[in-house]
């Protein structure tokens, strides 16, 4: 079987449906290929998406699977022994809601395809073809070729075929961190009452600290419909290193924290699911995000943004594959998918765009993460002390400068030296 496409998009996670769309909109020929049964069967991710990229890129969000608006934004520190301190944000304007990504891909692939794409699935690109001159001119897929003018990258954070192809190094583990997730069925009543919320109504909840048992990296909770999203995310270099039980113990540890567990109690686990995701994607960023057909989109171009309180991977991810849909189309219009013109009509602006300018300018978070246990044992640790002496009262009272005092000797950390981190933290991210 032989068979040609203006474009052949890798992937139909959020990057390359957005990608398909794009193209397709733009009237080329589009072939959308899929390793997963349907769209969106290997997707994982927390559960939170902004919309503003999502909406600049497809125009609406109608009919999009969204589960709740964000209304409440929660953040807490747990210490080893479970005391917690949390800073709440709410009453603001929705920017934000929670949903599937297993649905929210397969609408973004409905989308697509109605504006033209083909979309295959259970099929898994093998390699990126090249022609005699070296230029990207299709992908092999079981033994099949299919050609194409130019392909557009777009198969997540386990990039093989660009290792194949040369263009980047085998990821790190540095660069590396590991998502784990369960799904609690709880029903949407108990979702609204068990954690305050309007009829509607989403909180979206970081934690960090002892819910890690001190490893870099931090616990997310999300709230579906009638379900609750909750997870774990690991630095795997440094997880590697200090880990002591295995992730699968340690998100039935989340699930079971005391400090959690009521939010939750007699619940139905329907999901579980573990990834590997970016641990920077400045860092992750290959050199070139394009070459001669080719153009690389979403996790596998490192568009992933993570401060640990704020997960940008899904909007970004649109944003980008949507501007290499956008791309495609002009560079027919000039001469074709040449290396020159896609570095002018893709790379050049993706990097001039506000969410590569964000990458670019709070990249220094992975230094700040690196702090590892000092940031996610010792200070929480310190925090718990303080809080102690503040709310557990017997004879004296001590002024919150006196608990601090006592929480910094009790754990061995210099007050001065707590300051200048978090001072460095905050200029960081
Ligand atoms: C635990 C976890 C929590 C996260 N939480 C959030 C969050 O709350 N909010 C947020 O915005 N982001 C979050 N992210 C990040 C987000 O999931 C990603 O940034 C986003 O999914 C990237 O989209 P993508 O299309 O680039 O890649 P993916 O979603 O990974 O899609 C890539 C697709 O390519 C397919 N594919 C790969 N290779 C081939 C091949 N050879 N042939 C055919 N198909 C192939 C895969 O099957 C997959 O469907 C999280 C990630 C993880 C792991």
């Amino acid at each position: 079987m032989h068979m040609r496409f203006d474009v052949v998009v890798v992937g139909a996670g959020p990057a390359g449906a957005a990608a398909a769309y794009a193209a397709a909109s733009g009237g080329l020929k589009v072939l959308l290929v899929e390793r997963g049964r349907g769209a969106g069967s290997k997707q994982v991710y927390g559960g939170k998406v902004y919309s503003h990229y999502l909406e600049e890129a497809l125009g609406d969000l109608k009919g999009a699977p969204i589960e709740r608006w964000v209304g409440k934004e929660r953040l807490s520190i747990v210490d080893d022994a479970g005391r917690t301190a949390t800073l709440e944000y709410e009453g603001g304007s929705t920017r934000a809601f929670t949903a599937h990504l297993t649905k929210l891909a397969a609408w973004l692939v409905d989308r697509a395809a109605s504006a033209g794409a083909v979309f295959v699935d259970e099929v898994r690109v093998d390699s990126l073809r090249r022609d005699p001159s070296g230029r990207f001119s299709g992908v092999e897929a079981g033994g099949e070729l299919v050609e194409a003018d130019v392909i557009i990258d777009a198969e997540g954070v386990n990039r093989l075929l660009l290792e194949r192809a040369g263009l980047v190094e085998r990821a790190s583990t540095r660069d590396l961190a590991l998502g784990v997730k369960e799904v609690v069925r709880i029903g949407e009543k108990e979702v609204e009452e068990r954690f305050g919320l309007d009829k509607g109504e989403g909180l979206s909840w970081i934690l960090v600290g002892g819910v890690t048992g001190g490893l870099p990296g931090g616990a997310f909770v999300y709230t579906n419909k009638d379900t609750v999203s909750l997870g774990l995310v690991l630095y795997v270099d440094a997880a590697a290193r200090a880990i002591e039980e295995p992730v699968h113990s340690m998100i039935e540890k989340l699930r079971t924290h005391p400090a959690l567990h009521r939010y939750w109690a007699d619940g139905d686990v329907v999901e579980y699911a573990a990834k590997l995701t970016p641990e920077s994607g400045y860092r992750y960023m290959p050199r070139r995000l394009v070459a001669d057909g080719l153009m690389v989109a979403g996790d596998a171009a490192g568009m992933l943004l993570n401060l640990g309180y704020t997960f940008r991977g899904v909007d970004y991810a649109v944003y980008s594959g949507y501007m290499a849909g956008r791309a495609a189309i002009a560079a027919r219009d000039r001469g074709g998918p040449t290396e020159e013109n896609l570095r002018e009509l893709y790379e050049e602006p993706l990097r001039r765009s506000r969410p590569f300018r964000d990458l670019w300018r709070l990249r220094g978070v992975e230094r700040a993460m690196e702090g590892g246990d000092r940031y996610f044992r010792r200070y929480p640790a310190l925090m718990g002390a303080a809080l102690r002496s503040m709310f557990e009262l017997g004879e004296s009272t001590p002024s919150i400068y006196e608990a601090l005092r006592g929480a910094a000797e009790e754990s061995g950390i210099s007050i001065i030296g707590a300051l200048v981190d978090a001072l460095m933290m905050a200029r960081s991210i």
